[in-house]
């Protein structure tokens, strides 16, 4: 990986620019570099995403202050929360000349400091058929963001705490004469807050969390498929600031059975009755089977039971069971299993065994294929 270019660099600005310089040398390259301008150019895309994240950076003066020490050493890198490259918009870029994009400002210019929550997660479980089909409890093992313990998530190293803001002494706005008018920003040293952090806590850097292994018990409840996912609240990234913490969003991945399969009408267009917890097993019996009927064993989640096949059953013929289907998620009661008989034709025949199905057909005449029959009797009627 090539190693990465200074953000000052990226943006083409001195260190000591100021956030509007920052924000018009940012504007200026993004319209340039945006992907809806430059479709297909991957070199523009590379660009606009190191412009995005070094903008991200750089716009937030506690992330700044931590990059101006840090560099692009500083733990876990800037990456925490994501940069949303794609969440920025040629719009947003142009809307923000209104002044609306980058964060909103009180009429005393005072930021509001609410904390920013933590961010939500994904997890792919995979479950056995039968952990998906009966439930299961599961151990569920990611990192994720947690408050530093060593700071308590204030950043500052332990027992110091914050100290006034050497650049607005405390007020939170610099004021600075212009003409007859007397302007006052929000400072950018302390984001308005009139405290900073004096020193950056050694486990974190500053960065108020830290990254750990987090271990969860989770309870899948019974009759789960893929593709349905499980909200386990606040149990995503820790929130900073006061913020709350995110979400934990647990998505299911079911392995194929052997034997059984979810209905589904695509798959399944002949069981047109078939509902979403309903199994389908596709069981073979022989054609002397199918002809005379027998009692077979059929497999179910739940173990073998008896299934009568009448004389005269053909291939396809599909016999339910009912309550044998898979649990309904959070609900009551159970779907059915539709048990599809496929006769088998036998294909390795012994002399023995040819000269008996002769004497069959012999003995059987035309009456051998009942349904064949009219199939023969309407091409004859069509060719002659
Ligand atoms: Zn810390
Ligand atoms: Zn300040």
């Amino acid at each position: 990986m090539a190693s990465k270019r200074d953000y000052y660099d990226v943006l083409g600005v001195d260190h000591t620019a100021t956030p509007e310089e920052l924000k018009k040398a940012y504007r200026k390259l993004a319209i340039q570099y945006h992907p809806d301008k430059n479709p297909g150019n991957p070199e523009a895309e590379e660009r606009f995403k190191e412009l995005s994240e070094a903008y991200s950076v750089l716009s937030d003066p506690e992330k700044r202050a931590r990059y101006d020490r840090f560099g692009h050493e500083a733990p876990g890198g800037f990456g925490f929360e994501g940069f949303g490259f794609s969440a920025t918009t040629l719009s947003d870029l142009f809307d923000d000349v209104l002044g609306g994009f980058f964060g909103t400002t009180t009429a005393g210019g005072r930021r509001r400091a609410r904390g920013h929550p933590g961010e939500d997660l994904k997890y792919t479980l995979e479950l056995t058929f039968d952990e998906a089909a009966f439930g299961c409890e599961k151990e569920v093992r990611f990192p994720r963001g947690e408050t530093c313990p060593r700071c308590e998530g204030t950043g500052a190293r332990p027992g110091e705490g914050l100290v006034t803001c050497p650049s607005c002494h405390g007020r939170g706005e610099i004021r600075s004469q212009q003409g007859f008018f007397s302007i006052s920003r929000t400072c950018t040293r302390c984001a308005g807050e009139g405290r900073v952090i004096k020193n950056f806590c050694p486990s974190c850097r500053g960065e108020k969390r830290i990254r750990m292994e987090k271990t969860l018990s989770l309870k899948v409840p019974a009759g789960v498929d893929s593709g349905m996912r499980m909200r386990v609240g606040g149990e995503g990234g820790a929130g900073i600031d006061g913020g709350g913490p995110g979400d934990l969003y647990i998505y299911f991945k079911v392995a194929p059975h052997p034997l059984f399969q979810r209905w589904d009408r695509e798959r399944f267009p002949a069981i047109r009755d078939g509902r979403e917890n309903d199994l389908v097993c596709e069981v073979p019996i022989s054609f002397v089977q199918a002809a005379l009927g027998a009692e077979i064993d059929v497999p179910t989640l739940d173990g073998r039971v008896k299934l009568k096949v009448p004389p005269g059953t053909q291939s396809g013929k599909v016999f339910r069971q009912r309550g044998k289907g898979l649990p309904v998620v959070q609900g009551h009661g159970r779907g059915d299993l539709h048990v599809v008989v496929t006769v088998e034709t036998p294909t390795k025949l012994t002399p023995r065994q040819r000269e008996l199905l002769e004497e069959f057909a012999r003995a059987s005449g035309e009456d051998t294929h009942p349904l064949g029959k009219g199939f023969w009797d309407k091409v004859r009627e069509l060719f002659g």
